[in-house]
């Protein structure tokens, strides 16, 4: 089916919007989806640009976060959850503090991963950083050459966190085992 018709044909050929076929993409019930899961507005998005503009990771790929922010809008889930890309936002939330609109466009990329990951498509180094967690608490962990930095700034060797406080572990274990993501992770990852 055609998506748009314009009653001149040249017209409407021009604008004829390749990417977008409502009848066979689009979902409707995911725009709402992704504000429940994000709670930030982003129906009222008009599409400025000032987040991919701002964002870091724009210019090193071909991610661009207002596209998945129309994406959202024109209902195409498909395509939002199984694109590559959905992985490269670093959420360093530069997009969602100059957001003109003031959306959170960073937590609509986070809300996009949930679903995602709901349907077990995340990609493995993802699944290995969720290892990092489970063992150290941290995606991060600290290392013999950070604990010789934070010495020389005057700091202790550990932070404030798992590394101090290894007690603490058990319960982020809990937390990446009841929602299913330390199983998948495992399975993911003994696949090869
Ligand atoms: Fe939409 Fe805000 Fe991005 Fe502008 S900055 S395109 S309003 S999300
Ligand atoms: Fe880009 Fe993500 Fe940072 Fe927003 S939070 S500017 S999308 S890297």
């Amino acid at each position: 089916a055609s998506a748009k018709s314009y009653k001149d044909a040249g017209l409407s050929a021009r604008l004829a919007d390749r990417y977008y076929r409502p009848a066979q993409d689009s979902d409707p019930t995911f725009v709402g989806d992704v504000e429940r899961i994000s709670g930030t507005e982003a129906h009222i998005c008009y599409q400025c640009g000032t987040c991919t503009g701002s964002c870091p990771s724009a210019p090193r790929s071909s991610y661009r976060i207002r596209n998945f922010m129309r994406r959202t809008n024109l209902g195409l889930k498909e395509v939002s959850l199984t694109d590559p890309d959905l992985w490269l936002c670093t959420t360093c939330y530069t997009c969602s503090d100059r957001c003109p609109r003031d959306l959170i466009p960073t937590d609509v990329i986070m809300a996009m991963r949930n679903m995602a990951a709901q349907r077990g498509i995340v990609p493995k180094n993802f699944l290995g950083t969720v290892n990092f967690i489970y063992q150290t608490g941290h995606g991060v962990p600290n290392s013999d050459a950070n604990r010789a930095a934070r010495v020389k700034l005057g700091l202790e060797p550990e932070p404030e966190t798992t590394c101090k406080y290894p007690e603490y572990l058990p319960a982020i274990r809990k937390i990446l085992e009841s929602y299913g993501t330390k199983q998948l992770a495992d399975k993911v990852l003994a696949e090869g």
